[in-house]
């Protein structure tokens, strides 16, 4: 329990990773804000499974994080609901897939806010909170694509590689105050969003679900499985740790050897 006290906002936790990272951080104490979109009763139930599991508070935000004035609202609800923010976890993220040219201009400027500049923000209103407990972490999500680029996913690669470089920059400048900035970068992660791909892919291309999880999802992945979100709540946790107080301005992959090669 050693975040008992402690206030997390974890974005994009209405469901996948961000989901396990919250009930993670509840596990070990913290009360929670979750955010991210869905229909109010499967939110709701979430948010009170959280109550009910981990003994701890549990307060939604529907910020739209494409907003800077939704960012910035979000931050402060942590901070009027539980009186402070002591752990960040910037979470949320899409993704789109064209070839540049084709690009629609509308995704690059959607992905490059939500993937980034929404981390910008969040870390910019939760600083003077951290720096007045003298005490932070600040966790983001990245993605191998921090670490490596693949064709089409132009906007994702961009933002995923400036959330690795924003977090270098927010370490440094965080350093003696006790607050740790870090990112992680997972290759493919099971989540009921990537689940749910199989069968079309299956059907498109005429391949047996094996067939599509080995040789399309995880082509690029020397374990030939997927990465857990447990695995990735449990590396946030850590990270979350008075254990992880010398890592900061981290790029840690987990991601079964992809960027290894
Ligand atoms: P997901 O779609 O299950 O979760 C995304 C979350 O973001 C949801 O809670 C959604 O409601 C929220 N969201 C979407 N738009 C939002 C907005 N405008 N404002 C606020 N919240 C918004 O996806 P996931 O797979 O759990 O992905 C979470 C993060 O992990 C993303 O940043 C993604 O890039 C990254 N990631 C995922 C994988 C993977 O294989 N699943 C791999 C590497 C990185």
């Amino acid at each position: 329990m050693s975040l008992k006290g402690k206030t997390a906002v974890v974005t994009g936790s209405t469901s996948g990773i961000g989901l396990a990272i919250a009930r993670d951080l509840a596990k070990d104490g913290a009360n929670v804000v979750i955010n991210g979109f869905g229909a109010p009763q499967d939110v709701e139930k979430e948010r009170a499974a959280i109550e009910a599991d981990f003994g701890v508070r549990c307060a939604y935000s529907p910020a739209d994080l494409t907003k800077t004035d939704q960012v910035y609202a979000m931050v402060q609800l942590a901070v009027d609901t539980f009186g402070s923010v002591d752990v960040l976890v910037n979470n949320a993220g899409v993704q789109h897939v064209d070839p540049i040219e084709d690009f629609p201009n509308d995704k690059w400027d959607l992905i490059i806010a939500l993937n980034l500049s929404a981390a910008f923000h969040a870390i910019q209103a939760a600083i003077p909170h951290m720096k007045k407990a003298g005490w932070g972490r600040i966790v983001s999500t990245a993605s191998a694509h921090s670490l490596v680029a693949s064709p089409y996913k132009s906007a994702y690669v961009s933002a995923k590689h400036g959330l690795a470089g924003l977090t270098k920059t927010a370490a440094l400048e965080l350093a003696t105050h006790k607050i740790t900035v870090n990112c992680y970068s997972p290759g493919y992660v099971w989540t009921p969003l990537v689940e749910a791909q199989i069968p079309d892919t299956m059907h498109a291309r005429g391949l047996t679900k094996e067939q599509v999880i080995n040789d399309v999802l995880l082509a690029a992945q020397p374990t030939k499985e997927f990465v857990t979100v447990e695995q990735v709540a449990a590396l946030v946790s850590f990270l979350c740790s008075d254990a992880a107080a010398s890592i900061t301005g981290a790029n840690i992959a987990i991601d079964g050897g992809w960027t290894a090669e």
